[in-house]
């Protein structure tokens, strides 16, 4: 191959990306800002540098989906994941790394490749003409996040996540919760059927405001500013504001009778909105919050109707520059604008090293494939890889677009089999056999990629 692939950005989704693409014979140039450019969370000038936790969490394929996601990443030769199992520390089921050795070896390793070249710089510009892939992060430089905003609008590009926690439907108590939109809004049945309901008395709600002003809460990274604004306050801030503030603000009762009882009047109405075209998934409407991980399972399960409730993922906020990828990439996964130019990693709206060298992976290998005259089609969305790439292209709804993990919510429901927490075990089991299956199958469909 002659023509050379450019990548913004040398972190977890970059350095996969080169990796992927280099493998498959196209040259690649890597231009990485630091560390003549610094960001508040990087410490060094490695490539792909962990910047917080040191691990890539749970490494179980068979029972857990970013268990799987390793799985898939190792199955394709991945650079991110062999050296984090060259650099691995006793973590129990976990995935822990030795991160200065480990992001070290990655440099190393892709230094060494006769087809990449790394270019140190800030990039400031989109590019016009040749194959790029942005792959920078949460992080990305004001310059080109600028440039990017050009380009998209500024809706379609945050630099804040703001995420409400999102709950499995299967775990939800349909006996006490009940399907209806505020003032039955909507042109069909489906949109005035389209909240989730939790009805609160007067004691609910006010055991509630007392575990959510005492829950331990997360302060904000250094660098980071706490520049939310008030239409996405957390929640208990909002609380903080005044025992009444939620009951008048994302909790208010008006506009909706409880199925179940329809002679009770709530005094407070927790909503859940759909988060998936598939319906697996429901986020709680206006609950983005700093609370720290450990609370809120325990204070979100207050609320009736969720007291055995199961979260794909918990609540944050967040500096994370993200695009809103559902209106803007196309299945390839460039920007319909400008489809000379693909996004990887974090940008993308996937959230964690694992899914961002995982969304790196796929952008490598589907940029090689364009630049060698051929069109690489996505992976089966049954995959932990096509699950999310899916989700971020099309599956996800894009009025609330927020960055995910990956988790089985995002999968196609497996047919035939008991839901809830009682199938659970089984249940997962059978979505990563037939994920590693299909998997094999895409991967064996390709010109083959040399594992390191
Ligand atoms: C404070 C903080 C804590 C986090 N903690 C965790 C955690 O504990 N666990 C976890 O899984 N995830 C964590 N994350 C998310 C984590 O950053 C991502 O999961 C992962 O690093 C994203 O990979 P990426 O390749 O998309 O971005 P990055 O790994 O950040 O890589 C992006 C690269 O692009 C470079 N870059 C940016 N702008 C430009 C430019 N204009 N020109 C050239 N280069 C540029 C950056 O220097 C960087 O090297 C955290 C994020 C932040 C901000």
């Amino acid at each position: 191959m002659t023509q050379k692939l450019h990548i913004i950005g040398g972190g977890m989704a970059g350095s996969e990306a080169a990796w992927q693409a280099a493998q498959a014979g196209c040259p690649v140039v890597i231009h990485e800002m630091r560390p003549s450019v610094e960001t508040f969370a990087h410490r060094t000038g490695n490539l792909a540098e962990m910047v917080c936790s040191n691990s890539f969490r749970s490494d179980d394929s068979e029972q857990n989906a970013v268990g799987l996601l390793h799985w898939e990443m190792r199955a394709a030769g991945g650079i991110i994941m062999a050296t984090a199992d060259r650099h691995r520390l006793p973590a129990g089921g976990a995935l822990a790394v030795d991160r200065d050795p480990f992001s070290a070896a990655v440099t190393e390793t892709l230094m060494n490749h006769p087809l990449i070249e790394v270019e140190y710089g800030e990039i400031t510009e989109l590019p016009n003409e040749g194959h790029w892939i942005i792959a920078t992060g949460p992080l990305t430089s004001e310059g080109l996040g600028r440039a990017i905003q050009a380009e998209t609008g500024t809706e379609a590009l945050a630099f804040f996540d703001a995420i409400a926690p999102i709950v499995y439907a299967d775990s939800i108590n349909m006996d006490v919760a009940w399907m209806q939109s505020r003032y039955d809004k909507g042109e069909t049945e489906e949109e005035q059927r389209a909240y989730l309901n939790c009805p609160m008395d007067k004691d609910d709600y006010e055991g509630f405001m007392d575990a959510l002003l005492e829950a331990d809460k997360a302060a904000f990274h250094e660098g980071e500013t706490a520049g939310y604004f008030d239409g996405c306050l957390p929640i208990e801030v909002m609380a903080e504001r005044g025992r009444e503030t939620l009951r008048h603000g994302p909790m208010k009762p008006v506009g909706l009778t409880n199925s179940h009882k329809p002679q009770d009047k709530p005094y407070a109405v927790v909503q859940l909105r759909r988060d998936n075209a598939l319906g697996t998934l429901y986020n709680i409407v206006g609950f983005q919050t700093k609370m720290k991980y450990g609370s809120q399972a325990d204070v979100f399960r207050m609320i009736p109707g969720l007291e055995e409730a199961r979260f794909a993922r918990l609540g944050g906020i967040h500096r994370n520059t993200f695009i809103n990828s559902p209106t803007l990439l196309d299945g390839q996964m460039r920007l319909r604008s400008r489809p000379n130019i693909r996004f990887a990693g974090q940008i993308t709206g996937v959230e964690g090293y694992v899914e961002s060298a995982a969304m790196g992976l796929l952008a490598g290998r589907m940029a090689a494939a364009e630049i060698a005259g051929r069109e690489l089609l996505p992976p089966p969305p049954e995959t932990a890889l096509g699950a999310l790439v899916t989700h971020i292209t099309g599956g996800a709804d894009a009025k609330t677009f927020q960055p995910m993990n990956v988790n089985f919510g995002l999968f196609p429901p497996v047919d035939g089999l008991k839901s809830g927490r009682r199938g659970r075990k089984d249940r997962y089991k059978a979505y990563t056999d037939r994920a590693k299956e299909l998997w094999q199958g895409w991967l064996d469909a390709q010109e083959p990629v040399a594992a390191d």
